[in-house]
Formats: structure tokens, C-alpha cells, sequence
């Protein structure tokens, strides 16, 4: 996601307002067409034709434990207080997704917020996923926070690394992790080695050193995958697809360059990336040009335009795109409508990013002290010391709540369920 759009966004808002057990045969919400335009009402959408069986349909929860440890229940279709991984489990999503940052922690030892998302982290989050029957995509952004376009910076411990110790660091980093995540209970089926690169990987940006990274990131997978005897697949992660010449050359220099990968992934937000239409062709064009799998790695959509934390989200939802309204209706359409186009273009997958990202106190009286404390919002006052220019100034709660598949108060909206409804 963009780190840059949320920083502007917030910006402008300070300005404006100043473990449990997995069996289950919960029945599923029946639908009805008189209230699909509510936006509390069941989701109607179509099966997707010729859906894969093995389709991967994801869900990115990277901020969960900080989001429980303040204090966020969440419930069932029946109202009742359930794991969210059953819950998400029971509504046909398969993978669970976690970005990794090296030491998202100050010299005192605190977190930058978005979860605090480490290693550790991570792990917690892997065996709650795998005691559901789901397996882990590990985004490894090898920073010690937000990775993205804009800002690729290197981990702390890094940073004055000549490059061939940080080619030793990328590698020991990425095979220690996975191991320390996979031995506390993981099911790993993929591994993200960079978190949309299109500008650099940890502090280099230039071509020939993103790609020796990237090699030696790509190495350290594969041989953890020979190792562990799981079968553990390695993504790339770009972004900015509608714009199609800019990803096929990244496309074209993975191939020059011989890397060693299986999947070429994209984000896609269809009120930032263009068409599906372009989606479509251009996640052909990188198949046919790669010869690689391809797949939707993050994407979401409004289902609302209100905040529900006194932190202004990134995207207001006032306006429908390519026709979709911020309804719970909206947002099932959109999301039946993206995994049928990536079906349709071959991919593997669909992940929505940050589903469950919900505010952390309906009050609002404490949302603060429970960001600062818990990480729970995008970033905390104490990632000033990595990021005083931009996360250290304009701190706070979650922008994506109105994304979320759950409502302000953690009940699932039935727009989850179209991950069973496609098919
Ligand atoms: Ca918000």
C-alpha cells in the first residue's frame, strides 16, 4: 500500500479535525435482492465461472495481535465473540497474508506501529492460521517499516553495511526468519521477497543491486523450502500496474537478469490502478512475457464513507468507481469482480489487504493511547527516530477502516462471504 497516500491524507486531516479450536458448521447468511443496495444488507454476487479450486483467496490481517491486544473483539455471522481466523476461515478464505519488518522498534523498545510487524509477529500470526487450515504468505518489506514506491529505506542494522554484507544480511535474514516463523507452527506457501519494488529494495535502487538482493532473497527461500520439505513458492511484488509499459520492464529485467522466482505479483486498487479491463491485460501480458504465475497481492474497496476512529481514512468512498458504491454491496461486487478478472487473466490469487483493520475504541476517547501503546494504528509518535519526516509527524490510527470486512464493532459484513460465494 501507499505510504505516501496516507501520509498526504493524514496530513490534511490533522489540519481539518485536529487461540482456539477450528471446527465449525456455522450456516452462512442467506442473501436477499430487495436489500442489496443497504448497506448493512447481505451481499448478492455471481460465481465466478471456471474459478480454480485451488484458487488462493487471501486476506492480509498484519495488524491482528496489536488490534486484539487493544482491546478489538470480534464476532461471528451470529453476533457471538469468535477467533477471526475461524471466522475467516468459514467465509472461504484460504491464505492469510503478514508483512515482516526487521525491528520495527525504537532504542527504547518501541513499536512504530501498523502492528509492530515482526518476525515474531508473524509467527503468532502463522499458527493461529494454520490451526484454521490456512496457509501464510510472508511479505518480508526487509525495512524496519512501511515499504513502498516512495521509500524502500534499509533496516536500522544495515544501514552502514558495505553491499556485500548486506547481500549476507538479506539472505541470513530471510532464511533465519522463515524457519523461526515455519518451527513455531506456520503452513509458509509463499514469500514475498520485497514489498512493491518498483523503486528499490532495502536502501538500494539501482537495478543491478536491487537484483543481487533479490537473488540472494530468492536463494535463502529456496533453500528453506529444500530444507523445511514444504513446498514454498517465491513472489515479486510491483505496483502502479495500470501503468503497462513501467511493470513489463520490471518484467523484462527479472527475466534478463534470470531470477529465480515463481510468481510476479501486483497490487491493485481499483480507485488508483486503472481499469480491470488493464488489470486483465496487463497481468496476461507479464504471464506470457515471464513465463511466471501471477496474482493479485493486495486490493480493496470501500464499503462505507465513515470513519469509525477520529483518524481520516485514505479513501472517502463519496464517489463510486468504475461504478462501485461504498456499500457493503459495492465492495462484494468489486471483490467478485477482481478475482473474476484475475481468474479470467490466469492468476493464482486475490489478497485483500488489512480486512479486520477496525477502530480500536468506538469512544474514540482513548484511541491514542491504545495506538501509542499497542501499535495498533499506522504509526505511532515513536517512529519519529526512523521516519521523522513523514510517519513521525503524522502518526495515528487506521486510515482503512472503512475498507475493513468487518464492521466499526468487529461483526463480519457479508461481503466476506463472497470469498465462499465465487465459488
Ligand atoms: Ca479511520
Amino acid at each position: 500500500m501507499k505510504l505516501r497516500l496516507i501520509a498526504a491524507f493524514t496530513t490534511i486531516c490533522i489540519a481539518l479535525i485536529m487461540t482456539t479450536g477450528c471446527i465449525s458448521d456455522k450456516p452462512i447468511n442467506a442473501s436477499s435482492a430487495d436489500e442489496a443496495d443497504d448497506k448493512t444488507a447481505a451481499a448478492l454476487v455471481e460465481p465466478v465461472d471456471g474459478l480454480s479450486s485451488d484458487f488462493i483467496k487471501g486476506m492480509d490481517i498484519s495488524s491482528i495481535i496489536s488490534l486484539e491486544k487493544s482491546g478489538v473483539v470480534y464476532y461471528d455471522y451470529d453476533g457471538k465473540p469468535q477467533d477471526i481466523f475461524l471466522t475467516l476461515s468459514e467465509s472461504g478464505v484460504n491464505y492469510i497474508r503478514v508483512r515482516v519488518w526487521n525491528d520495527p522498534f525504537d532504542s527504547n523498545g518501541y513499536g512504530y506501529g501498523g502492528g509492530n510487524c515482526d518476525a515474531a509477529n508473524a509467527a503468532e500470526i502463522g499458527k493461529r492460521a494454520a490451526a484454521c487450515g490456512m496457509k501464510l504468505l510472508v511479505d518480508f518489506h526487509y525495512s524496519d517499516f512501511w515499504a513502498d514506491p516512495d521509500r524502500q529505506n534499509a533496516p536500522k542494522a544495515w544501514a552502514d553495511m558495505s553491499f556485500e554484507d548486506k547481500k549476507n544480511a538479506i539472505y541470513d535474514y530471510t532464511a533465519e526468519s522463515l524457519k523461526f516463523i515455519s518451527e513455531s507452527g506456520s503452513d509458509i506457501g509463499m514469500v514475498q521477497i520485497g514489498n512493491e519494488i518498483n523503486g528499490g529494495v532495502a536502501g538500494e535502487y539501482q537495478s543491478e543491486q536491487i537484483i543481487e538482493l533479490l537473488k540472494q532473497a530468492s536463494c535463502a527461500v529456496r533453500d528453506v523450502s529444500k530444507q523445511s520439505g514444504n513446498d514454498i513458492k517465491t513472489a515479486v511484488h510491483y505496483t502502479d500496474i495500470q501503468n503497462h509499459d513501467e511493470i513489463m520492464y520490471h518484467v523484462d529485467m527479472l527475466k534478463s537478469a534470470e531470477l529465480d522466482y515463481d510468481i510476479f505479483g501486483v497490487s491493485y486498487y481499483p480507485y488508483w490502478h486503472g481499469s480491470m479491463e488493464n488489470m486483465k491485460k496487463t497481468l496476461r501480458d507479464i504471464s506470457q512475457a515471464s513465463g511466471k504465475s501471477t496474482m493479485i497481492l493486495e486490493t480493496s474497496y470501500p464499503y462505507t464513507t465513515e470513519d469509525g476512529d477520529g483518524f481520516g481514512n485514505v479513501i472517502g468512498g463519496a464517489e463510486p468507481v468504475q461504478g462501485y458504491k461504498a456499500s457493503v454491496q459495492g465492495q462484494s461486487e468489486c471483490l467478485r469482480d477482481i478475482i473474476a478478472a484475475a481468474s479470467e487473466a490466469g492468476a493464482i490469487g486475490v489478497c485483500w489487504w488489512e480486512g479486520a483493520w477496525i477502530p480500536v475504541n468506538r469512544d474514540n476517547a482513548s484511541n491514542s493511547t491504545l495506538w501509542e501503546k499497542y501499535g495498533s494504528g499506522w504509526a505511532s509518535s515513536y517512529s519519529a527516530e526512523y521516519d521523522p519526516d513523514n510517519a513521525g509527524k503524522y502518526y495515528g490510527g487506521s486510515s482503512w477502516d472503512n475498507q475493513a470486512m468487518f464492521d466499526f464493532d468487529g461483526h463480519p459484513l457479508d461481503s466476506l462471504n463472497v470469498f465462499n460465494l465465487v465459488g
